[in-house]
């Protein structure tokens, strides 16, 4: 065994001071340097303790470092961890079948990164339009919501209507068209015989837990089979539990064409994405025409794995309905008193800060120094997606630092 160099430990400013020059600049992250966590709770480089009330944008759903899904990891490391799919791995079926099952749809495409489940669903999409329903060559069109975020790279951006994701990053992918969120007659407008799909959030986290009206995603789902074009639903967010369903879209028992999962599908430990879809639009796909070294590797199948075992208890997603009739009666005591309004469903909340308090940013940095973390988006809304492994004492005690930062 080699000696360990000694290293000065740093502190957590030297650390922020030392990303400065050589880490890119593309997020702004709140001063707090993460050394070690556990369940709901992270611990900084000093040894100070916060409740994380953000979950890694739920892909720490089942909290910071799960019993059975560090099982399931340690375990596979002893056995194999990539193949590439040159070659088969004895956990790619296990995994197929159980997200199969647990979203009631025929096939899995296993990919890496939310983004890269958007790309596969749009190219997947795409060769279905021209295949089966017959759009002439390079037509086809897909319909998209206003507000969306479905991911960074430069065809996603393309459809993107936020000017800080896109300026600067032309020329765009042409196909793609945009209309309002949550409102049918738009979308009803927008399709027509070149539509390959119309891909949505069943709520729009980014844009600040936008929940649309009842009977918007069945709006969707009707819209969509009378038009012959595929419904994709991106739940890489809203998925897994969060909303105290499996899907966001169970809600309305919806059954999309197309699933895009990520996030909470690694279990917090390692990227994970799948598109998973019924039979006619996955089947499109012959070997070469798409793919991904990582994707499906036997580390990932096996954290997938056991992701779709915890989910399929169904406590996790019982636990999000019990509790985020918690969170919602908490934030409903706090409007009128620093918040001007809040969209819950689940454990997930969106939270309108009154502009005269702080920023959102400004009331997350207080938070920090409460002992609660949280992630502002669009200038005065802060945005709540606790592990769904808190207890009710610990959300009672970050909704009390909430009303304590906004008196
Ligand atoms: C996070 C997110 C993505 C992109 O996932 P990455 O893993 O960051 O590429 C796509 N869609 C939605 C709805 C997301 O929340």
């Amino acid at each position: 065994m080699t000696a360990p160099a000694t290293v000065t430990p740093r502190s957590s400013a030297e650390l922020i001071r030392a990303e400065e020059p050589v880490l890119a600049h593309n997020y702004h992250p709140l001063p707090v340097v993460v050394a070690h966590a556990e369940g709901v709770w992270v611990e900084d480089v000093e040894g100070c303790r916060y409740l994380d009330m953000l979950a890694g944008y739920s892909a720490l759903n089942f909290g910071h470092r799960h019993p059975a899904l560090i099982e399931a990891a340690h375990r596979q490391l002893d056995q194999v961890t990539l193949t590439s799919r040159a070659f088969h791995n004895d956990r790619l079926a296990g995994f197929a079948e159980g997200l199969a099952q647990l979203t009631g749809l025929d096939m899995v495409l296993p990919m890496n990164t939310g983004a890269e489940a958007v790309e596969s669903g749009i190219k997947v999409a795409r060769k279905w339009a021209y295949e089966v329903k017959g759009v002439p060559a390079d037509r086809a069109t897909i319909v998209v919501a206003g507000g969306n975020f479905h991911g960074r790279t430069t065809t996603i951006v393309s459809f993107s209507d936020d000017p800080t994701a896109r300026d600067g990053f032309g020329p765009f992918t042409p196909g793609f068209r945009v209309v309002p969120y949550n409102d049918l007659a738009a979308l009803e407008a927008a399709v027509d015989e070149t539509t390959a799909a119309v891909l949505i959030e069943p709520i729009q986290g980014e844009a600040g837990v936008v929940i649309p009206d009842d009977g918007y995603l069945t709006g969707v789902r009707e819209l969509t089979r009378r038009a012959g074009c595929l419904f994709i639903a991106d739940e890489i967010q809203s998925g897994l539990g969060r909303t105290g369903t499996t899907l966001a879209v169970d809600h309305e028992s919806v059954r999309p064409d197309v699933l895009l999962l990520g996030k909470a599908l690694g279990g917090g430990i390692v990227p994970v994405s799948a598109v998973v879809a019924c039979r006619e639009v996955l089947g499109v796909l012959r070997p070469g025409e798409h793919g991904s070294t990582f994707g499906g590797n036997p580390l990932s199948a096996a954290v997938g794995s056991a992701v779709v075992d915890l989910l399929a208890t169904g406590e996790f997603q019982r636990r999000a309905a019990e509790l985020g009739e918690v969170l919602g009666s908490g934030l409903a005591a706090l409007t009128g008193k620093g918040i001007t309004g809040y969209r819950a469903r689940g454990l997930w909340a969106g939270v309108d800060v009154d502009p005269a308090i702080g920023t959102g940013r400004e009331i997350s940095e207080r938070l920090m120094r409460e002992g609660v973390l949280v992630k502002d988006t669009h200038g005065s809304t802060i945005r709540l997606a606790p592990p769904l492994t808190i207890t009710q004492e610990e959300l009672e005690s970050a909704l009390a630092s909430l009303a304590k930062v906004l008196a």
